[in-house]
């Protein structure tokens, strides 16, 4: 009797592998303190693909197998390619992943003050599915860049490396009895008291004194003035370094995992590869959680652009019918985390369906909700190659699916495989369990961590 059963990754993983785990994820996180925001994604991910021989996709005058590119769009958006043996129209291999993650967004003009409270504040708004009590009473952080009109930029890094970090103070349970019975969970903190704290000393002799020191403070840190926020990309984000969790170090709690965690992980992969067979594509896009809609998104015409060019430089010549063969031939992973059994709300998971902590990278054949609306699915072919490949190179994985209960009330979601398959590519979803997903402090196993290495790296050099 065969029966499928899921393996814990420590106990499948050979000793040579075991042993580069807890390596491998301290620099995972040194990644994730240095890249809390899409653009310190994309200065990581470009600084990283430089020191390892790829270069610009301007600089190239013809493209030849094995040669190494990227191409950045709006400081917000990546891609990098490793150039392979086959022509593009016989279909590439892309892993793709998205380097925006839920947090805090200031206003266009947000400082104010509370004459009442003496303090100044920055009032936010709030950017994808943010449980927004998990913000309260957590030490923040604001990174962004202010563009003056004269086009100079002026980079913001406040809270970080020792310097006095933001908080937005929550009420204390002495008056909140009856205000939190009132109101539902997801109302315990509401959008307009997400405001933070900046200053509490005045300025003196101007009328609005904790409004106007701070304005004064921006001025002579940062020669700015409060017209120049118009002109901002501004995120508030925790200020908190990402750390070992439990007895056994086996963890790791921090920022930003979904989906950073496989911004590192495909990016470590595409490094180690060296002539491929097909050429091989690691896209990390922005404004996911937020539907990408945007010229920064997985639905704009980025990856046509740089494969256009990329079709070009090796054959001298572009016919639109290269890249529609390119795109039909072509095979894709939409890089992005799962859920895993949650031991305190258990009644939420079919058991044996849904994904676990510590059994390696989940590979979701369906990616949505229930009902399959809105969602990706891979076709059995394709889903029994990744099967395959992954098995055939010990890489530990499990199946697993977002929502695993066929419930409508529970919610759901899905992932940028859905703009990938329009374009005619093969696609699955495969990424890493994150528990806590989209809190300030999300949780993996270091175990799922390298899984995730493990699978991308397999998938770009397999054979058909
Ligand atoms: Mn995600
Ligand atoms: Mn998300």
């Amino acid at each position: 009797m065969e029966k499928f059963e899921r393996k814990l990754a420590w106990e499948a993983l050979k000793g040579h592998e075991r042993d580069k785990v807890f390596g491998f994820v301290e620099e995972y996180k040194d990644f994730l303190d240095k890249a809390k925001t899409e653009r310190e994604v994309v200065d990581y991910v470009v600084e990283a693909a430089v020191k390892n021989g790829f270069k610009s996709i301007g600089e190239a005058e013809r493209l030849e197998p094995g040669d190494r590119v990227y191409m950045v769009y709006k400081d917000k958006m990546v891609i990098l390619a490793v150039i392979g043996r086959r022509g593009e129209e016989q279909g590439i291999r892309l892993v793709a992943s998205h380097g925006d993650a839920p947090r805090l967004d200031p206003k266009p003009i947000p400082v104010m003050e509370d004459p009442d409270a003496n303090v100044s504040l920055l009032q936010t708004g709030w950017y994808g599915a943010v449980v927004r009590y998990q913000w309260v009473n957590i030490p923040l952080a604001l990174h962004g860049v202010v563009v003056l009109k004269d086009g100079r930029k002026v980079d913001v890094r406040i809270g970080e490396d020792g310097g006095p970090v933001l908080l937005i103070p929550d009420l204390l349970p002495h008056l909140s009895r009856k205000r939190l019975q009132d109101r539902k969970a997801r109302q315990a903190v509401k959008g307009e008291e997400l405001k933070i704290v900046l200053s509490n000393i005045p300025l003196e002799e101007e009328k609005e004194k904790f409004k106007a020191a701070v304005l004064k403070m921006l001025k002579d840190k940062y020669g700015i003035s409060e017209e120049d926020l118009l002109s901002a990309d501004l995120e508030v984000v925790p200020a908190l370094k990402a750390m070992d969790v439990g007895l056994d170090g086996s963890m790791v709690a921090g920022y930003g995992q979904d989906d950073r965690v496989s911004v590192f992980t495909s990016l470590r992969a595409i490094l180690d590869v060296d002539m491929p067979e097909y050429t091989c594509l690691m896209w990390v896009v922005d404004k996911e959680e937020i539907g990408s809609e945007t010229n920064t998104s997985a639905q704009s015409l980025f990856l046509h652009d740089f494969l256009t060019r990329i079709i070009s430089l090796r054959r001298g010549e572009f016919r639109e019918d290269y890249l529609r063969r390119c795109f039909v031939n072509s095979k894709a992973i939409s890089a992005d985390v799962d859920t895993v059994i949650h031991p305190m709300h258990k009644d939420l998971y079919d058991k044996a369906n849904a994904g676990r902590m510590g059994c390696g990278i989940i590979v979701s054949k369906v990616g949505s909700m229930a009902g399959k609306y809105r969602g990706a699915e891979a076709h059995a072919e394709y889903m029994a190659w990744i099967r395959r490949i992954l098995d055939e190179n010990n890489v530990p994985w499990q199946p697993g699916l977002l929502v695993s209960k066929a419930d409508e009330e529970l919610g759901g979601g899905g992932t940028i495989a859905v703009f990938i398959a329009r374009l005619g590519m093969d696609v699955v979803d495969a990424g890493c369990g994150v528990m806590g997903m989209h809190s300030p402090y999300e949780l993996t196993s270091k175990v799922d961590v390298y899984s995730c290495y493990l699978a991308y790296r397999t998938f770009y050099t397999a054979e058909e």
